[in-house]
């Protein structure tokens, strides 16, 4: 058994990991006390990385196709790179360089980030090369630009523990950033006069922490910040000396701030005007971290939402401090370090600036190539716009999952569809991206490759192989450094002369020399001993954990600038047929498209299916009840999801988990709804809101199954039944083994050979190892299989009443005896005991929402329940939530 330190590969906490390796596996991952993010500690998704890793359906062999629609052939990597850098080739000397395109991803690692754009803009001469961080921060990139003068959040993670107030503002922390919550909630318990004000149109696990819930109507951030500043000249809380001496732009912000008084924003907000009044004398009080994410960012105004409360602390003060700074939370494991080395269309290495003809040459010189283009590239959202509509005609994908997390699902799949030429570099054989591949390169994943991640507090790691790739896998930086080879000879392995990640760090590490994110003062050598934050020059002994603090921003005049923007709506306004506003986001347990969380079974134990969320009063208006199905309708498309009620939304809104896509899905994912409309700076489109309709699915056809067995081998299977059926979910379950669970309703029946295929694949097609029912004339059927008196697979057609205590009982491998006679027939729950547990909390260690319930019933305050249940007391993950349970179950008592 050896260990080796990595970082982990989700949320941009950027949390420390120790992975364990025995006879070239990975057997566990714990976290890192040493790592300054975390101190040890890792969330439910951190804490089942080694799960992730031991998961089957990765790609191993390079595979390519020279016509659509035909199968894929393996082939080796000569082949495979030959062929893409000849069609590559083809293009660019046909149609020019901007006819190819490279879509990339916050998590790859910094030294693939660096290749990749130098391939582009340094050997092709295309500035078509966009990541999907512009899907989750160019926002904040472009917020943190127009104010302080650079992409450089100001703040560090300790800042918590020194903030008077925290100002949580459209993050959902407790979910997408779960250990930055801990040490919110532990810094609170050290200092109770902490104040935590959370805004968000949702009553999230964040917000019921909260000492103030700002639940704004959804769009509304900036018309509220700028009540807020309001209040704050009225009162006098504004900070004149720091605003006089640092600042510009001040009078043109406080004559647009005038009218925004908190009476005339409070319904604009839908917030009452004392509750702005508090917030903004909290804020003011300080010192005060403002801590944010896709709330701001994924808008079509999010640049101004983002500059709107940079506004604020610039106004009072509240920057460069310990405990004061805006500081936004990346979605991804290193969509900063793709910043950093100007991976996206409209950058350059080193926070250098494309439109800057300065700056291009700087870059041009480093690589050692005549010039860099100057057109700006393609963004996300326009790159597939462009491939649909022929202008680009190849497109390199690597390491994401375009065909389910852009918006307007509709369109990308028809551009993948009509795509000329398709590469695509991944881990996972099973992406809704994959589907498209002409070229399907195998790359390694977290835990085989060696490089640099940097974290939302420019807090720079080293990843490391803990395990070689699987079959013929490499590391991201090494197929683009072979392909560079092909593509150009010559040229290519002089501007790509790299043998490791380490020659490809310290080729970036020189283009950030004088720059605002100098680490010319890192080594890998360095790294390998502690995390590191940037700047960190030549010769400095430490990073630097606060910047500003000497009030000198790199601006030109040195000051930095209030944005003065009037306050805008949400894109798409609500009328009468979209009634409702659709807020889309993340869930504890799952991490954006799937691709890695939706390999463990335990990850689906908190919620198994996309649900969507309503407020009581809009169910009772449409006639709903829990758990019935609903046809959610946008301008783009629809899906067919189940429904639950919450009491966290506003009636007029609703909510759906962004995680869902077309492999556990049916249509095309939650983002067939989404609208592509995007922030005319920042080109990052309104993901967060869209209006839509909601109307009960009348799907009288109803089927249920499960099966024991290769969970991504399952889900393969069951891909045809998702494509035929309105409403479809398939998801996993189980601990110690997976088990697939799938829920299907249609119009009408499916054809028997559907059924029959399906029966195959799940083993129940044995008539002497299954039981069996068949009610032809009521189009019942079903069948279940019992293997040393375990249920291992079981179909429910035309009536699916035993589902649930069904699945519990295939995952908890209960002894089948007793309930024999039971399998077959429609009960909701057997007669001999064993209903269904339902949703579990702790995942950790394995505890119910019912078990929960029950012993809150009994009486069990929180610090009953974690001693004797247990629960929140592994990674903490579930804290918030059983707070809200007790809350609520204490209230419905
Ligand atoms: Fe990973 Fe984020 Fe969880 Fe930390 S908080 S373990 S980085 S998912």
């Amino acid at each position: 058994m050896s260990v080796v330190s990595s970082v982990c590969c989700y949320c941009g906490t950027g949390c420390g990991v120790l992975i364990e390796t025995d006879a070239g596996m990975i057997a566990g991952v714990r976290g890192d006390p040493a790592h300054p993010a975390n101190r040890g500690k890792l969330c439910t998704k951190g804490a089942t990385l080694a799960l992730s890793a031991a998961a089957s359906g990765r790609v191993l062999y390079p595979a390519l196709r020279t016509e659509k629609g035909a199968p894929r052939r393996r082939v080796n990597w000569g082949v495979a790179l030959d062929h893409v850098a000849e069609k590559f080739r083809a293009v660019i000397q046909e149609h020019g360089p901007d006819a190819v395109a490279f879509y990339i991803s916050g998590q790859l690692t910094t030294e693939a980030y660096y290749v990749f754009n130098k391939l582009a803009k340094g050997l092709i001469g295309t500035n078509n090369v966009d990541t999907n961080s512009r899907l989750c921060m160019s926002s904040a990139v472009a917020g943190y630009k127009v104010t302080l003068g650079a992409d450089s959040p100001p703040g560090c993670y300790d800042d918590i523990d020194h903030a008077g107030t925290i100002f949580v503002s459209g993050s959902n922390t407790a979910y997408a950033h779960p250990i930055l919550f801990r040490r919110i909630e532990a810094a609170r318990k050290a200092n109770p006069d902490l104040k935590l004000i959370v805004v968000d149109p949702r009553r999230t696990d964040t917000a019921a922490e909260a000492d103030l819930h700002l639940a704004i109507l959804p769009g509304t951030d900036v018309a509220l910040y700028h009540a807020m500043l309001n209040v704050m000249l009225w009162e006098e809380l504004i900070d004149r000396d720091a605003i006089a001496a640092h600042t510009e732009g001040w009078e043109a912000l406080r004559d647009q701030v005038r009218d925004y008084t908190p009476e005339k924003m409070a319904p604009i907000c839908g917030v009452a005007a004392a509750d702005i009044v508090q917030a903004a004398r909290w804020f003011a009080a300080g010192p005060t971290l403002s801590l944010y994410c896709q709330g701001l960012n994924q808008s079509s105004c999010g640049v101004d939402k983002n500059a709107a409360l940079i506004n604020l602390h610039l106004a009072t003060g509240q920057i460069g401090k310990p405990g004061a700074a805006p500081l936004s939370l990346t979605g991804q494991p290193n969509a900063m370090g793709g910043r950093e080395v100007g991976g996206l269309a409209n950058l350059l290495s080193a926070h250098r600036d494309l439109a800057d003809p300065e700056h291009r040459a700087e870059v041009a010189r480093l690589w050692g190539v005549d010039t860099v283009p100057a057109t700006p590239g393609k963004t996300a959202v326009e790159m597939f716009e462009a491939v649909r509509n022929g202008e680009i005609k190849a497109i390199w994908i690597a390491c994401t999952n375009p065909a389910q997390s852009l918006p307007n699902q509709r369109l990308v799949h028809d551009a993948l569809q009509a795509a000329e030429y398709v590469v695509v570099q991944e881990a996972f054989a099973d992406t809704e991206t994959v589907a498209f591949a002409d070229v399907l390169l195998p790359a390694a994943s977290w835990g085989e490759q060696d490089g640099t991640m940097t974290n939302s507090e420019r807090c720079i790691s080293r990843v490391h192989a803990a395990v070689p790739p699987p079959g013929e896998a490499h590391a991201d930086w090494a197929i683009v450094t072979a392909f560079a080879r092909r593509l150009v000879p010559g040229e290519g392995a002089r501007l790509f002369p790299y043998d490791c990640a380490e020659a490809v760090f310290n080729e970036h590490r020189e283009t950030t020399r004088g720059r605002d994110l100098d680490i010319t003062g890192l080594s890998y050598a360095l790294l390998d001993r502690a995390p590191q934050q940037w700047p960190f020059p030549e010769g400095a002994s430490a990073g630097q954990p606060r910047l500003y603090a000497d009030g000198a921003y790199p601006t030109a005049s040195g000051r930095a600038h209030f944005h003065a923007v009037p306050y805008r709506p949400v894109a798409e306004a609500i009328d009468a047929r979209y009634p409702l506003h659709l807020n889309t986001g993340r869930l504890r347990d799952q991490w954006h498209a799937m691709s890695r969380t939706g390999r463990v079974a335990r990850l689906f134990a908190h919620a198994d299916t996309p649900l969507l969320s309503m407020a009581p009063r809009d169910m009772e208006l449409r006639r709903l009840n829990p758990g019935d199905l609903v046809r959610v309708k946008s301008r783009r498309g629809d899906v067919v999801v189940a429904v639950e009620a919450s009491d966290s939304l506003r009636p007029g809104q609703c909510f759906l988990p962004m995680h869902w896509g077309a492999r556990f899905m049916g249509g095309l994912g939650i983002n067939a709804l989404t609208l592509p409309t995007f922030d005319a700076m920042s080109k990052q489109p309104e993901l967060k809101h869209a209006a839509v309709q909601v109307t009960k699915a009348d799907l009288p056809w109803r089927m249920a199954a499960l099966a024991v067995g290769d969970g991504a081998k399952l889900l393969d299977a069951v891909q045809p039944l998702l494509r035929a059926c309105d409403y479809a979910a398939a998801g996993l379950a189980g601990r110690e083994r997976d088990v697939l669970t799938l829920r299907l309703a249609h119009t009408q029946a499916l054809p028997e050979s559907l059924l029959t295929a399906l029966d195959t694949a799940l083993g129940l097609d044995d008539p002497l190892a299954v039981m069996h029912y068949q009610d032809r004339p009521r189009g019942i059927s079903k069948r279940v299989r019992v293997e040393s008196n375990k249920v291992v697979a079981a179909r429910l057609t035309g009536e699916t009443a035993a589902f649930e205590w069904l699945r519990d009982v295939v995952v908890d491998g209960t002894d089948a005896a007793s309930l024999r006679n039971w399998m077959l027939a429609p009960v909701a729950r057997p007669p001999a005991g064993g209903a269904g547990r339902g949703r579990i909390v702790c995942n950790c260690l394995n505890v119910a929402e019912s078990d929960i319930v029950a012993a809150i019933t009994a009486g069990a305050d929180l610090t009953a329940l974690q001693a004797t249940l247990k629960c929140g007391t592994e990674c903490g993950s579930c804290v918030p939530e059983l707070k809200r349970l007790l809350a609520g179950n204490r209230a419905a008592a």
